[in-house]
């Protein structure tokens, strides 16, 4: 077997045995781009190895999509399968493991009108929240695993030839996730100790607030009453641990929805549903982007800001060293799950039940401080400029990252 095929085989057994740590007999639900049909054969293959008893996979097409947004009359933009993600709320309800296969073409979108691109994708948040919820509440064991999607590996590599750059993406994706490695799986229990050691320190010092300071950035993110720190592997309501990213870097906590001031500077581009939004710059009062500004998709975002009123507002706060294995390839990955395991990064939008004591819902979860919003976008904000301070209530502060790096 070829290096290549042996990594490949490598990442599909991390996926399974440390994303979703599959339980024998455990049913599986997974997500994909219609373009990684082998990968998820390939997938499959371990889970049924692994004791799977039924895998289902539900295919995405973003050309079909593209030729709805072009074409579906505009009220028929309001339209979203909401019995297909009730049924899958209601699977993962009864214990099916979520694997999501994730690689997309982050230009697909591109040139369409973004009022519709906004009126459709509100509709789909809309019709997916019974999913998102069950996901973020951590009902069952999840995962995100990457597949080198060619219309990604063009938008990573546009000056090399299709097959080279997917080539070469699959290289960057083995690396990040540290599936190239003699044993992955030894090298991600490491990894994960490293993680909840950071977690145990941060949960241990109960910081008032965060404070970032680079680059246009000065920006005090309050932390949620009773927040905790998380990273690394996650326990399922029941009790499982699973992997919920691959990769992942992040240590990450729920700010307080009220308690935001200040102004930040994003370090790296984001990939929204198709569109590229760069140079993004937002200043918060009372904890609400009173003002948000891109130099380039500043249109997509905003309307994915008027979701409602929490979409403005934060819902988690990460740290990730600025040296880490998907930083040191020194690439941009136009992909959310890679860009944010580069860099230290916030999110508007939903916060985490896991990142609050005790996972609270309803009116306790906003008296503490969390975030509701059908929304949930990660921005990057940390590089090898950003100072990171933790604040105590009594003013106090212990440094916590210098020039990106991690100082405690
Ligand atoms: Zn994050
Ligand atoms: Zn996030």
């Amino acid at each position: 077997m070829d290096a290549f095929k042996r990594n490949l085989e490598k990442l599909a057994e991390l996926a399974i045995r440390v994303g979703l740590n599959l339980e024998k007999g455990q049913e599986v639900i997974a997500t994909a781009p219609v373009e990684a049909v082998d990968f998820v054969r390939l997938l499959a293959e371990k889970a049924y190895r692994e004791g799977a008893s039924l895998f289902t996979v539900i295919y995405g097409d973003q050309e079909l999509a593209r030729k709805r947004l072009a074409l579906a009359p505009e009220e028929g933009l309001d339209k979203a399968p909401a019995w297909l993600y009730e049924g899958m709320a209601k699977a993962f309800r009864e214990g099916a493991a979520r694997l999501a296969v994730s690689g997309s073409d982050p230009k697909a979108l591109e040139g369409l009108p973004p009022e519709r691109v906004g009126r459709a994708q509100k509709a789909n948040a809309r019709a997916y929240k019974p999913a998102l919820e069950a996901i973020t509440e951590f009902v069952s064991n999840w995962t995100i695993v990457p597949f080198a999607h060619p219309g990604w590996a063009r938008a990573v590599f546009p000056d090399l030839p299709e097959e080279e750059a997917v080539r070469r993406l699959w290289e960057a994706i083995f690396q990040a996730t540290r599936a190239d490695q003699e044993d992955p799986i030894a090298a991600w229990e490491a990894h994960d100790r490293a993680l909840h050691e950071k977690v145990a320190y941060l949960n241990a010092r109960r910081f008032h607030a965060l404070h970032f300071r680079g680059p246009g950035t000065d920006l005090v993110v309050g932390l949620a009453e009773g927040h905790l720190w998380q990273g690394g592997a996650t326990p399922t309501k029941g009790g499982r641990l699973c992997n919920p990213n691959l990769p992942t870097e992040e240590v990450f906590t729920a700010p307080h929805r009220e308690r935001v001031e200040g102004v930040v500077r994003a370090s790296r581009p984001l990939a929204l549903g198709g569109t590229l939004v760069e140079g993004i710059f937002a200043r918060f009062e009372r904890g609400f982007a009173v003002e948000v500004r891109a130099e380039k998709g500043e249109e997509v975002l905003k309307r994915l800001l008027d979701t409602d009123e929490g979409a403005r507002r934060l819902g988690e706060v990460a740290l990730v060293p600025a040296d880490n294995p998907i930083a040191k390839t020194g690439l941009v990955f136009f992909d959310t799950l890679f860009d944010e395991n580069a860099a230290s990064h916030i999110a508007f939008g939903q916060a985490y039940a896991e990142n609050l004591e005790g996972r609270p819902s309803g009116e306790e979860f906003r008296r503490r401080g969390g975030n509701e919003s059908l929304i949930h976008v990660d921005w990057m904000v940390g590089s090898e400029e950003m100072d990171v301070d933790g604040l105590y209530e009594d003013g106090t502060r212990t440094p916590l990252m210098r020039r990106g790096r991690w100082v405690v």
